[in-house]
């Protein structure tokens, strides 16, 4: 099939790399220029392992390509997905007008019937509107289809995410609709789950916002453990081990951020509001996450006594490992709070730290290595659980710090092994 993808970020890219993979041709579309002249010199604007090497083959082999020029690639695809960024308004609700902004763009472009998919994270309801619009600007009256297709990729494992999805989610009003998407999807023989559009969209808060919540209900455990004195890893594979619960998403840290949860959370408790429904567990689900980030900074203050003048070490920026994503990323709040109470910031990420820098400047001291971060350091937080600080030489590091206080945010140590090496340790829900 001829596929165009608007908005080529995380899902975009991926997305996009993944259907030319399948065997079909490929634009992918943005209206950023720098991020296209980059793709066209083949430089990849994200970090995303295997997306490079994804790229690289297919546009070798004249399946995928770029473009900034929207109508002409509307043109010449029969399936367009609209993957642009829904980011929160300042009330929490999705902003919809990037969505908006390519609606009516198909409209006026479209040369014969198209079908018109959105894989952005929207709203229910917004396929109506989607329709709406296009309805409104085809003054030629050409026929076409909405459908709904979400996205369920986690960035870091994306590649592997959209080539072995647990399932497919298509929300259709046509047969041919139907048709299309299941002969696209066909080829990863995963379950494809059809239904109408409104519930393909609820769909996607519904899952997102219960993983938020298994994540803030293992944070709620661990909390109680920190004060009980037990260890909430025991206890998560306990819980984890009954089937019907699952152990995934019950790793106790220091909240879940990225571009998906806090944003897809915040809107579905606005869904709900609209609708005439008080989300009330949402609601908790959002301050346990928000509470999280200040019960680091207690632990540190526990640590370091006074904080004003000390040097706080932080181990990862991005949101987590295998991606240089920051977007609502625990490691940014906890250094926020950090240099508001006066606290010397030294970080650093194997992929986010250009990003970072371009948030803190020089307010916070960027290092080369994990050891330059533990030089002089009164305590280290470990913020995102890279495979690198599973490795680390702690007998060095301990020499390197002013004081051998470790406060791991993701639980990725043994309290005893680090007690025992000489350091005070503190996880999250066990010591
Ligand atoms: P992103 O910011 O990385 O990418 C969005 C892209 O759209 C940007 O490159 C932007 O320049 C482009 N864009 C905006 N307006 C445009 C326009 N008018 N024409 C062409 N391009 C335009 O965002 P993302 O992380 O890829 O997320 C996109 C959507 O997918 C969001 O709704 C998000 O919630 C959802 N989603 C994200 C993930 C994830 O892990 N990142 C997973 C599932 C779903």
């Amino acid at each position: 099939m001829n596929i165009c993808i608007v908005g080529s970020g995380y899902v975009g890219l991926v997305s996009g790399a993944c259907f030319a993979d399948l065997g079909n041709r490929v634009i992918c579309v943005d209206n950023d220029e720098s991020k296209i002249k980059k793709l066209h010199k083949g430089i990849v604007p994200i970090y995303e392992p295997g997306l490079e090497e994804i790229i690289r083959r297919n546009v070798k082999a004249r399946k995928l390509s770029f473009s900034m020029d929207l109508r002409q690639s509307v043109k010449k695809s029969e399936v367009i997905f609209i993957c642009v960024g829904t980011p929160p308004k300042d009330n929490g609700e999705a902003d919809l007008s990037f969505v908006e902004t390519v609606a009516k763009e198909i409209a006026v472009s479209m040369p014969s019937y198209r079908l018109v998919v959105e894989k952005s994270t929207v709203p229910v309801n917004t396929g109506e509107w989607v329709e709406n619009t296009i309805k409104v600007f085809n003054k030629r009256n050409i026929p076409f289809d909405v459908a709904s297709n979400p996205e369920f990729l986690k960035e870091g494992s994306a590649i592997d995410d959209f080539m072995n999805p647990d399932r497919v989610v298509i929300g259709v009003k046509s047969k041919k609709a139907r048709e299309i998407l299941t002969e696209l999807y066909r080829p990863l023989k995963a379950p494809i789950v059809v239904t109408d559009i409104k519930a393909a969209e609820l769909i996607k808060h519904a899952s997102n916002s219960f993983l938020a919540m298994k994540i803030s209900f293992i944070n709620s455990i661990a909390n109680i453990c920190d004060k009980l004195g037990t260890d909430v890893n025991e206890v998560a594979r306990g819980i984890g081990l009954d089937k019907r619960i699952g152990d995934k998403f019950l790793n106790a840290g220091i909240g879940f951020g990225g571009f998906c949860f806090p944003k897809d959370l915040s809107a579905f408790i606005r869904i709900a509001e609209k609708a005439g429904y008080d989300f009330g567990i949402l609601k908790e689900v959002e301050s346990v996450n928000l509470d999280q980030k200040k019960m680091v900074l207690k632990k540190i203050e526990e640590m370091l006594w006074n904080l004003p003048g000390k040097t706080v070490g932080i181990l990862g920026l991005a949101f987590k490992p295998n991606t240089d994503d920051i977007r609502y990323s625990p490691p940014l709040d906890i250094i926020e709070l950090l240099k508001k109470e006066g606290v010397n910031v030294k970080a650093y990420d194997p992929a986010a730290m250009e990003r970072t820098k371009e948030v803190f400047k020089k307010s916070v001291k960027f290092c080369k290595n994990p050891y330059e971060v533990a030089k002089d350091s009164d305590c280290l937080v470990i913020a995102t659980e890279w495979n690198e600080f599973k490795e680390l030489d702690f007998s060095k590091i301990k020499k390197l710090m002013r004081q051998p206080n470790i406060i791991d945010g993701r639980n990725i140590y043994d309290p005893a092994e680090m007690k025992k090496l000489g350091f005070k340790y503190t996880g999250i829900g066990r010591r």
